[in-house]
């Protein structure tokens, strides 16, 4: 550009020796770029990140248009939870894989060697029809098949770290809906669902234990109860690829709703309820169990009754209405009240009084935010310990977490 004077001439010529302010923008810009790429190139740092990307300018391309994650982040810059980073740091005593002693854990062993992550890079490999080597990932980086690549890279890296997955237990009435709630995640790959393990208990060596149990509680409560124990942890401890975690119910509205109504119902001889009991806080106290996050479907009884007649589910023909009203107390006692027992992990709250359809136009428009959105108040919440009242006031009420 050229100086032009002191004065501002408002009525000058077409100053055809001028040039637009982008024009200039745009050359500092790749001019930047050129002298970033020609550091990255022939620089000796951000080998790992030379993996996934040939150079600067293609780098800044990508980037741009991929989901920056913690995770990612970590991986495409190898700073993060592999060995051969934290022995550097002085935060682990030797940078080998588990694989092997002499292998260094970096990024691309983990990626394209360790036959830890074997199984998970079969698939990818299978599906792509690609065989995953060094020179692949950057074009892999470059094409359509991105995102498969990236989520593999996240599941290996989660295997590896051994990160603990942010697990959500989805609780309620019987026929609060929990079967729709779960049906609309199983699309999400990074989450893994457990649902209730329903058909071990209708089969166990041949005998149907929820059958014997609705129809002789008095007789078979005991035993149902003490064998959902032991199914729940199993859930509970079943360790997973994903980053989310999401399981129908838990071990803990087993104890506190369920076997809770049979104590008061007088359906379990009070020297039972005690073996239950003492089960119960020997696992809590000596068997670690995640739980970050408790999704309520609260219902009305009188709807959970009318949805239950019309599912007809042979097992429960029988449950009476004021059965779900005791439930439900049980439920909001000690979920939403706060009177009664421990709550684990920060409630969501939704309301599960929709009819199914409409419930299901709701998941459907809500569910990329439901569990992101859950996420994100939990853990930047300030009040997310405070025993003040819900946090939001949405349909999706969070109750922070509690200890009584
Ligand atoms: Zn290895």
């Amino acid at each position: 550009m050229v100086w032009q004077g002191g004065r501002t001439k408002i009525k000058a010529k077409a100053g055809y020796d001028l040039c637009p302010v982008s024009f200039v923008r745009r050359s500092i810009r790749m001019a930047t770029l050129d002298e970033w790429d020609r550091r990255y190139v022939t620089g000796e740092t951000a080998a790992v990140t030379k993996l996934f990307f040939p150079n600067a300018v293609a780098a800044y391309r990508i980037v741009r248009k991929i989901e920056t994650t913690n995770i990612r982040t970590q991986f495409m810059t190898g700073h993060g939870g592999f060995s051969e980073y934290l022995e550097r740091f002085k935060c682990k005593d030797n940078p080998a894989c588990i694989c092997d002693q002499d292998i260094s854990e970096t990024v691309p062993h983990v990626l394209l060697e360790c036959p830890v992550f074997a199984q998970e890079r079969v698939q990818l490999e299978t599906e792509l029809g690609i065989k995953l080597e060094k020179h692949v990932v950057k074009e892999l980086m470059s094409s359509k098949q991105r995102d498969r690549f990236l989520r593999y890279s996240q599941r290996s890296y989660h295997k590896m770290a051994n990160t603990k997955p942010f697990t959500v237990f989805v609780e309620g009435n019987i026929g609060s809906g929990k079967t729709t709630f779960l049906e609309h995640f199983r699309q999400f790959e990074d989450i893994t669902l457990l649902t209730e393990p329903v058909e071990e208990w209708r089969n166990l060596r041949g005998w149907n234990l929820l059958d014997l149990m609705y129809k002789d509680p008095s007789k078979w409560a005991m035993a149902f109860q003490a064998y959902v124990s032991l199914t729940m942890l199993d859930m509970h401890r079943r360790p997973t690829t994903t980053p989310v975690k999401l399981m129908e119910r838990s071990i803990y509205s087993a104890r506190y709703c369920f076997v809770e109504h049979m104590q008061r119902s007088g359906i379990l001889h009070p020297a039972q309820f005690a073996v239950l009991d003492e089960w119960f806080r020997f696992i809590h106290t000596e068997i670690p169990i995640e739980a970050d996050l408790i999704v309520y479907l609260k219902t009305d009884p009188k709807i959970a009754y009318e949805r239950i007649k019309r599912r007809a589910r042979s097992e429960e023909q029988c449950v009476p209405l004021s059965y779900l009203e005791e439930l439900h107390k049980l439920h909001e006692d000690w979920l939403v009240n706060r009177t009664f027992a421990e709550c684990p992990a920060p409630v969501l709250v939704i309301d599960a009084d929709l009819d199914l359809s409409q419930i299901t136009e709701e998941y459907k428009k809500t569910e990329h935010q439901i569990l992101r959105k859950a996420v994100d108040v939990v853990m930047r919440s300030p009040n997310k310990l405070s025993p003040k009242k819900p946090i939001t006031s949405s349909p999706i009420k969070i109750i922070p977490q509690i200890r009584l």
